[in-house]
């Protein structure tokens, strides 16, 4: 095993935006971190799997990461392109560097040394490499992996068969007739209107009455769809994305899970076994021996960079407490 030494007291897992994020506020306090991203490029989920035509679907305001705003010149709902070269701008702003193509498989607590060990593979080498932080940030988002269900018959099907992530644009399949399996969209949050007053009125009004105001706002613009077949679950859109985690995305269908915080020995405290916190919301980020995870509250872009500040200042806190 080679072991990997860095002076970090940091190690990110993920290099998606929650990572970034995370990385920048550490940065900005001077804390070093290593940040490890398994892929070979830093928010592969926007760089290479999502479709050409992909926007952000909340306002800009909603979707920046900390200390740096999204242009004014940018649209107000981000395309894709936007979106990465806001990516692009922040790394290059804050230096971050990831380590890609390591694949984090193992972390467990050591309570004598007060530290973590980590172990990554090498998908370049193969190697193991073997980091021993003591504080550990999972980033690893909430919807990374593809998820394709078991699909009877679908092994016969002599058409071309292919998951969202792999869909890049329709130009190949011009006078095609293409079925879509699946949508994860969200009704609420189809009326820019709707959804921008609610993200306001969330921070000042309990859920429950958002949802319900939510709700009766929908009904008014859509009516009654149940003569369509279709039937409204019963809790409001808030509630449901943060009970079930559905994502109101379009085309893109039900992407899932995370690294399997099983493998997280010595924490039983703060992530469950698919892998999100355990603590509610607003005490979801932190959890004890010096692990935290970013992104995981079901409140997108604008969670994971609040989670990032909070972490960031709480590792400041307890190295200057030392
Ligand atoms: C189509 C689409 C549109 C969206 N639009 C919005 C929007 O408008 N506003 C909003 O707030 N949110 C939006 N979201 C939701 C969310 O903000 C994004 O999914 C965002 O990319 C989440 O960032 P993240 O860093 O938490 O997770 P990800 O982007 O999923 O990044 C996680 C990273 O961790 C890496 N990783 C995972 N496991 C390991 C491991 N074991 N070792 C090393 N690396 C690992 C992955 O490779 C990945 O790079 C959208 C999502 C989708 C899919």
């Amino acid at each position: 095993m080679a072991e990997y030494q860095t002076e970090a007291a940091v190690i990110i897992v993920g290099g998606g935006p929650s990572g970034l994020a995370t990385a920048a506020c550490l940065h900005e306090l001077s804390i070093p971190y290593t940040l490890l991203e398994r892929q070979d490029c830093f928010a592969p989920l926007w760089q290479k799997y999502s479709y050409d035509r992909v926007h952000l679907h909340l306002p800009k305001h909603f979707c920046q990461l900390p200390l740096m705003p999204i242009p004014p010149s940018y649209s107000k709902y981000l395309s894709r392109n936007e979106f990465v070269q806001y990516l692009n701008d922040y790394v290059s702003r804050f230096r971050i560097r990831p380590r890609y193509r390591r694949l984090v498989e193992t972390a467990s607590y050591d309570e004598v040394a007060g530290k973590w060990t980590i172990t990554a593979r090498n998908l370049g080498s193969g190697e193991e490499e073997e980091y021993t932080p003591r504080f550990l940030v999972v980033a690893t988002g909430e919807t990374c992996d593809p998820k394709i269900p078991e699909v009877e018959g679908l092994h016969s099907f002599t058409g071309e068969t292919l998951h969202s992530t792999e869909y890049r644009n329709g130009e190949k399949f011009a006078g095609e007739r293409v079925l879509v399996v699946g949508s994860g969209n969200s009704d609420a949050y189809n009326v820019e209107g709707i959804v921008h007053a609610a993200l306001i009125l969330l921070k000042y009004l309990p859920l429950k009455w958002v949802d319900w105001m939510v709700v009766m706002l929908s009904r008014c613009v859509y009516g009654d769809l149940s003569k369509f077949g279709i039937q409204r679950p019963k809790e409001g859109p808030f509630a449901l994305k943060l009970k079930y985690g559905k994502y109101p995305v379009i085309d893109v269908g039900t992407l899932n899970n995370l690294i399997n915080s099983r493998q997280i020995q010595g924490d039983d405290y703060l992530l469950s076994d698919d892998g999100l916190p355990k603590p509610n919301f607003p005490n979801h980020w932190k959890g004890k021996n010096g692990l935290y995870c970013a992104g995981l509250s079901r409140r997108g872009l604008y969670g994971a960079a609040a989670d990032a500040q909070n972490i960031a200042h709480d590792i400041k806190a307890q190295l200057s407490f030392k």
